[in-house]
């Protein structure tokens, strides 16, 4: 399947029915699997098999889904969460614990923000922003001894800033760490970070990848090409997790054993095993049921959002615009270059009269709906500064991209004409 093309790899992925089988991935509804002798069920916890056995750690219905994510973003391997914030948090507790330090660009989700600037650092893990335009020199020079990942968003949300991931992934590969990209807004539709160099992907499939708004779900894939056995300085190991025996294994080496697989392995067998931030069979199965249409789902989203991009670039009462797919934004290089097919379907924008004539426009919306979500079939707008953002300084605010005015837009599947004469009669009567 790995060498079909991304259309077929949505449609087929991962499951496969046999003869008399369900056309349809099934949704296993079980806590727990039956085993005829305790040797097998032994096996199971020396990780000498991978059979389901307890759902809190992997059922058939999210083993299918986790694989199909894998096979989309040209990974070794996948791992399901609860969530998207469940899999940035894991992906960084994977290879970083007390003492260590991260990199993370500014522009970021501002739920992971306050993940990295509040939780981390509570759990005694140092998190250092950086403003994500600065040289590869830059970045470089930001690296301390203890720094375990560099992390940054495809598309960030919502300051639909482009991510050089390939200038990241040589930085973070001379420092010797993993690129971590969460590719929410670009979905692999449209951008394939490990294309281009990324070690490990992270999404919250509560967005595209579902697309209906139906399921809170989040997902790791990992490239199986990063050197887990890198060494620091004082010639020390410097992912012990990764690449040295784990006292919770009977002395188990994760990259030993594991080899490609070895990051979600450890992932679902740790982590999942003790935080416990499982995705459900249901949420499994409704998102690869979203992730089947993926592709035509992002072409008619792409097609949607450049419409509308442009009809707001063009209209009077709007004060500025920034979406990567229009020529002339700051990104529009960089978009083109990672993202061919289109930058996605999340803008934002900003009309005149400000903050106080934005909320108006939102209240004079018809069609689009008032919704703390983006990445839905349903067009989608949200004022980040008092909702997302809001536990955010306002310093924080704006190195993440936040204009106390800003409105972000997420184009839904509706009629392009529609949704184009929605707006205009909200900016009709502000
Ligand atoms: N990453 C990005 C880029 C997001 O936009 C979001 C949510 O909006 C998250 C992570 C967190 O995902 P979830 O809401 O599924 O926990």
């Amino acid at each position: 399947m790995k060498n079909k093309g991304f259309e077929t790899r949505c449609v087929h992925g991962a499951y496969k029915a046999e003869s008399g089988q369900p056309q349809n991935l099934p949704i296993v509804q079980s806590t727990t699997y039956r085993y005829y002798n305790a040797q097998d069920v032994a096996a199971l916890f020396d990780l000498d098999s991978a059979t389901p056995f307890y759902a809190r750690l992997g059922s058939p219905t999210v083993d299918a889904f986790e694989q199909k994510m894998a096979l989309l973003e040209c990974g070794s391997a996948g791992m399901a969460t609860s969530s998207g914030q469940a899999a940035n948090l894991i992906a960084v507790l994977n290879i970083a614990e007390a003492g260590d330090h991260i990199l993370s660009g500014t522009n970021i989700y501002g739920g992971t923000y306050n993940l990295f600037d509040v939780t981390l650092r509570k759990l005694g893990i140092d998190v250092e922003f950086f403003d994500q335009d600065i040289s590869e020199e830059e970045i470089i020079a930001l690296a301390r001894p203890n720094t375990k990942a560099i992390f940054g968003e495809t598309l960030g949300n919502p300051a639909l800033s482009v991510l050089d991931i390939e200038k990241f992934a040589k930085a973070a590969h001379t420092i010797g760490v993993p690129l971590i990209v969460d590719n929410t807004l670009a979905t692999p539709a449209l951008c394939r970070p490990i294309e281009f160099g990324a070690d490990i992907v992270t999404h919250s499939t509560t967005k595209f990848a579902d697309g209906h708004g139906t399921s809170v779900g989040g997902c790791v894939v990992e490239s199986g090409k990063f050197d887990w056995t890198v060494k620091d300085a004082d010639g020390n190991l410097k992912f012990p997790s990764m690449a040295a025996p784990d006292e919770s294994y009977h002395g188990l080496n994760f990259y030993e054993k594991f080899g490609e697989m070895a990051f979600c392995v450890r992932l679902k067998t740790v982590l999942i095993r003790d935080l416990g931030c499982t995705m459900s069979p249901m949420n499994a199965y409704l998102t690869h049921q979203g992730l089947q249409t993926l592709d035509v789902r992002m072409e008619r989203h792409v097609k949607n959002a450049k419409a509308v991009a442009e009809f707001l670039a063009n209209h009077p009462k709007v004060d500025w615009i920034i979406y990567p797919g229009l020529p002339g934004d700051k990104y529009y290089d960089l978009a083109q270059k990672y993202m061919p097919k289109g930058a996605s379907a999340v803008m934002s924008f900003g009309v005149k009269g400000g903050r106080a004539a934005g909320e108006k426009l939102l209240e004079n919306l018809e069609l689009a709906s008032v919704v703390v979500h983006v990445g839905d079939i349903h067009t989608s707008v949200l004022h980040p500064a008092s909702t997302t953002h809001r536990q955010l300084s306002e310093e924080a605010q704006k190195a993440a991209g936040i204009d106390p005015g800003l409105i972000r837009l997420s184009v839904g599947l509706e009629t392009v004409d529609d949704i184009i004469a929605d707006f205009d009669q909200a900016l009709a009567k502000i």
